[in-house]
């Protein structure tokens, strides 16, 4: 039911050097429909929430450290195939090794600063989407979580 939402975030490099409005251009471009946005700025609990994944990482602390540095954009994408469509639109976390003409290639500026975010399942799209968007909002966009 989910597939064809994802969940994108405008990292706090892009968003403070001024490439927002370029990066949601280009994604609108290669067919992506925004359904819900937000500026958001993340709090220190909120951004280790997000990332818990990582926490054992080396990068984990740095990479909080970044995501609270600045207003980010936090967007449901619906496309077929979100997931996956978004993943090869931004490329690789690494801009470079990401291939031409990707979001991170164009836009981002090193692997930490890399300028955007994609979830990597339907699973995760979901609860990144339902982190960020209130219940009444999910409703809208038709992600009905189970109780
Ligand atoms: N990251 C980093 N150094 C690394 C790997 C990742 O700073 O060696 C940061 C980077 O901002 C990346 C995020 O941690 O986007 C999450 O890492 P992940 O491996 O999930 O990459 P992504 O799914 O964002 O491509
Ligand atoms: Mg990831």
């Amino acid at each position: 039911m989910s597939g064809n939402l994802t969940f994108a975030m405008i990292k706090p490099d892009a968003v403070e050097s001024g490439k927002s409005g370029a990066i949601i251009a280009h994604l609108q471009e290669q067919g992506f429909l925004v359904r819900a946005m937000r500026l958001v700025r993340l709090t220190r609990p909120e951004a280790e929430a997000f990332y818990e994944v990582h926490r054992e990482r080396p990068f984990y602390g740095e990479l909080v450290e970044f995501m609270i540095s600045g207003p980010a954009i936090a967007m449901a994408l619906q496309s077929s195939d979100a997931v996956a469509g978004w993943r090869t639109a931004i490329g690789a976390t690494d801009p470079a090794e990401a291939a031409e003409g990707t979001i991170r290639r164009e836009f981002a500026e090193s692997k930490g600063r890399n300028a955007v975010h994609g979830s990597d399942s339907d699973e995760n799209a979901l609860r990144e989407v339902a982190f960020f968007f209130p219940e009444r909002e999910l409703a809208l966009l038709g992600v009905h979580l189970p109780a």
